[in-house]
């Protein structure tokens, strides 16, 4: 083990793991991160100056404990270091590879400016997979209550739900539409950046401590959010998502023009055989692929049409780049693979036929910022020009699409269709439906895999002290036929 001493951040610089070179990555959709050796881990581990102001911790939104666990590692000590890491985070070897650091705990480390920010990502990745290689494995100690809980959505809110759950005796069981868990870190997030096996072993150890998946099951058409109600205890629900933000302008519906996620469900499929009958792939080999958008769905974009084997791919951005909203890594990674970005450029229509031509845009330049900070782009006039294209992908986020049953069982949404389940309450995360709780993306708007983490973390303990308060369930709002469904478990 290496020693430490004083200035070990200033002999030992920030070094990421090894990054595939850019050539050889595009040519697969593996991971582009190789992981760190253990010594190289624990050497980096050693550069936390144990400041005693934790900023990292507090940046952090399900507040690591990554001072403590930095230091166990460079004691040797990676079981009792993955111990900790999964006691505040239910889901740290996926965190690990795909938060934002660098706007997060990294971001707020004290060797941040000047020295490099302590690699702590990469070493929460590390610490989670060589405690898995060891054989350890996250277990309950704790015996059942009895109680049951469903959790509607297997994403990341609902996954951390049913892990505190679980943790505390409780029984959940996780529906989901789809047949996989995972919400849009399986279909959604490319393979590049998290590789699907890494969810599947995350399925077998919450399995292992007693979760149950009933899986292809939609609520509110296989069973109703009333008979869950009924069946269960409370329920939580985390359906993220997924109403897709339109530019509303002409040229949307033209064939060759595709929205970002369907496009990139559709690769992901494609790439781990799970594509439905009579559904095809969509790719982009030989073509000119414009993308429209600046967040992080559309760097997955162009790094998904790059590994396609398209003649060029380009990003266009009706902003600076120094006021887009995607990740500063994902954008620098995009560059290194060949994407051409076009800053300050909105598009206007999108031109063709019975295909895709091109794309008409007007250059802008930045004005005042709005009540969020962001500067508006202002359009500069006589600047029209046609950038050619033979596919578009439209990637300009996603806003709530709250299920029309929402309304039938009492659960009230904000006017931008957010449920409303507060934070701040005797029960938190409850929504006006007492035994109905929500978090993530549904409740908070499109965000981020640890926000929804912590939401559904909280939310399950909002659940635990409501069945402890012994409140005895509502009758479930509308109108039930009685019957159990055959998934109620
Ligand atoms: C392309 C893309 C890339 C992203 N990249 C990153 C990233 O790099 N880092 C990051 O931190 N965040 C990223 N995000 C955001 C992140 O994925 C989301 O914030 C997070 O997944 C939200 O979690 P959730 O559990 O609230 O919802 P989701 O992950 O959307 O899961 C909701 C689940 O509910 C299920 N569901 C919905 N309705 C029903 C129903 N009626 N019955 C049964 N099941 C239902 C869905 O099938 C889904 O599985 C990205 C998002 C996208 C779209």
């Amino acid at each position: 083990m290496p020693t430490k001493n004083a200035h070990h951040y200033l002999e030992v610089p920030r070094q990421e793991p090894v990054k595939k070179r850019h050539d050889l990555r595009i040519q697969s959709f593996g991971e582009i991160y190789t992981q760190y050796e253990n010594n190289m881990a624990v050497s980096q581990a050693n550069r936390c100056l144990g400041c005693g102001v934790p900023y990292c911790k507090w940046q952090c939104p399900v507040t690591n404990h990554i001072p403590e666990w930095l230091k166990l590692l460079s004691e040797g000590n990676v079981i009792a270091a993955a111990e900790l890491s999964n006691q505040t985070n239910s889901l740290p070897e996926i965190c690990g590879r795909i938060c934002p650091q660098d706007r997060l705990c990294e971001g707020a480390c004290t060797l941040h400016d000047g020295f490099g920010a302590v690699t702590i990502g990469s070493i929460e990745q590390f610490i989670s997979e060589e405690a898995f290689r060891q054989g350890w494995r996250p277990t309950v100690n704790v015996p059942p209550t009895g109680k049951r809980v469903a959790v509607v959505g297997a994403g990341p809110a609902g996954l951390a739900c049913a892990d505190i759950l679980v943790r505390n005796g409780v029984h959940p069981v996780v529906y989901d539409q789809q047949p996989e868990i995972g919400g849009l870190l399986t279909f959604g997030i490319p393979p590049f950046k998290l590789e699907k096996e890494v969810v599947l072993r995350r399925r077998a150890m919450l399995e292992e401590m007693g979760v149950t998946f009933i899986l292809n099951h939609r609520v509110g058409k296989d069973t109703s959010l009333g008979q869950l109600i009924e069946a269960y205890d409370a329920v939580f629900l985390g359906l993220g998502t997924y109403a897709m933000r339109r530019g509303n302008f002409p040229g949307e519906a033209l064939p060759g023009v595709h929205q970002a996620l369907p496009y990139l469900v559709s690769n992901i499929r494609h790439h781990m055989g799970w594509m439905p009958d009579g559904q095809e792939w969509v790719q982009f080999k030989d073509q000119d692929v414009v993308v429209l958008g600046g967040g992080d769905t559309a760097m997955d974009c162009v790094r998904t049409a790059i590994r396609q084997g398209a003649s060029s791919v380009t990003c266009i951005y009706r902003r600076d780049e120094a006021n887009m909203p995607g990740s500063r890594r994902e954008v620098a990674n995009a560059k290194e693979e060949g994407v051409q970005f076009i800053w300050n450029a909105q598009p206007e229509a999108i031109l063709g036929g019975t295909a895709v031509t091109g794309v008409r845009v007007v250059s802008t330049e930045m004005g005042q910022p709005d009540a969020k900070g962001r500067r508006t782009p202002q359009v500069v006039p006589g600047s029209e020009q046609t950038i050619p294209a033979d596919a578009v992908v439209l990637a300009f986020g996603f806003q709530p699409n709250p299920a029309p049953w929402f309304t039938q069982y009492g659960i009230d949404t904000d006017e931008t269709g957010r449920v409303l389940a507060p934070a701040e309450s005797q029960f938190p995360y409850q929504t006006t439906n007492p035994a109905v709780f929500a978090g993530g993306d549904m409740v908070r708007g499109s965000d981020l895999v640890v926000t929804a983490v912590y939401e559904g973390r909280q939310a399950a303990e909002g659940i635990l002290q409501y069945l402890q308060a012994g409140i005895s369930q509502p009758a479930a709002y509308g109108n039930l036929s009685g019957e159990s469904s055959p998934c109620i478990r």
